[in-house]
């Protein structure tokens, strides 16, 4: 899309002219999407598998398109990162994500951890930090009760600058996660190096569990990596009883999936808190 107007080439290549129309039409949309609120955030809870109990949640952002279904986040999200939308979009869910915690915790409703997915661009571009910081203020929400979810490549892109950005996040009290643990490129000396508390096994290595004989390997090897780095171990996208029981078997911490709960919307993740924490 950054070539058009400076370029005739989209004549001779039909589909990549139509291709950069309709993101032209859908960066178009999502400004407007913003400014018309049509982002919705979802909560998904998360169960502690020492405790059977409810701990903590995941704020996912779909798009509520008034003329059309949902829009999930994979449809949008690459190209608001390619746009540079994905600043204030992410702005605006981190934002949101902590005014809605405090909405709770003002309510009387039992204080959980949420956690908020921030993208690569978001993490390298953008002060993170000072952002977290402001929005923290704001909202009045004490920085224990978030966690910023960041994956491998978001980490690894400019080591020097992750070390400052984690370390002054780590300073606030706020807590790290890395997403999609295991399909990235991380180096270990770096994860090591640090501040981080929870390894976000993906998906990926969930979904043929306990049958898949490497899925079997790698998951138990990053729990007991995780562990004996100090981390907590949490597995997304966890469908059914058996991966849940071989999760259990290795020793993982947290599990988050259709199993326990599918994202809620706010007033159903409030009823889950007013029934305390038993999962
Ligand atoms: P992710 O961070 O890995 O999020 C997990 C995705 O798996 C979510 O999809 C969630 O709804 C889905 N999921 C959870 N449990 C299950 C399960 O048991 N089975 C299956 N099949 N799926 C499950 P979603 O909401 O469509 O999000 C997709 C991706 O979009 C996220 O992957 C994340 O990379 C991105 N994303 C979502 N929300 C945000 C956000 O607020 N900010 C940013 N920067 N990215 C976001
Ligand atoms: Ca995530
Ligand atoms: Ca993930
Ligand atoms: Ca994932």
């Amino acid at each position: 899309t950054k070539e058009m107007g400076k370029n005739s080439f989209q004549f001779y290549f039909p589909e990549l002219n139509q291709w950069s129309m309709q993101s032209l039409i859908l960066e178009n949309k999502l400004h407007q999407a913003l400014e018309r609120e049509e982002f919705v955030l979802l909560y998904q809870p998360q169960l502690n598998l020492q405790t059977g109990t409810f701990d903590g949640m995941e704020a996912l952002v779909c798009w509520r398109h008034p003329d059309r279904e949902t829009v999930s986040p994979s449809d949008f999200i690459p190209l608001a990162e390619e746009t540079g939308l994905i600043e204030p979009i992410g702005e605006w869910i981190l934002r949101t994500a902590c005014w809605q915690n405090m909405e709770w915790q003002k309510a009387g409703l039992p204080p959980q951890k949420v956690a908020v997915n921030i993208s690569a661009r978001q993490f390298n571009q953008l002060n993170i930090a000072e952002l977290v910081g402001q929005v923290l203020r704001e909202t009045g929400m004490e920085p224990r009760w978030l966690s910023i979810e960041i994956t491998e490549s978001a980490i690894m892109q400019d080591v020097q600058k992750t070390r400052v950005t984690l370390r002054r996040l780590q300073e606030m009290g706020v807590t790290i996660t890395i997403d999609d643990f295991g399909t990235g490129y991380s180096s270990l000396s770096y994860l090591k190096q640090f501040p981080i508390q929870t390894l976000k096994i993906d998906k990926s290595f969930i979904d043929d569990l306990p049958e898949g004989s490497d899925d079997r390997g790698i998951t138990a090897a990053i729990i007991a990596m995780g562990h004996t780095l100090g981390m907590l171990v949490i597995a997304e996208g966890v469908e059914n009883e058996a991966q849940l029981d071989f999760l259990k078997g290795r020793g993982c911490d947290k599990v988050q999936g259709y199993l326990y709960s599918p994202p809620l919307l706010a007033e159903n993740l409030a009823e889950m808190l007013a029934r305390g924490s038993e999962a």
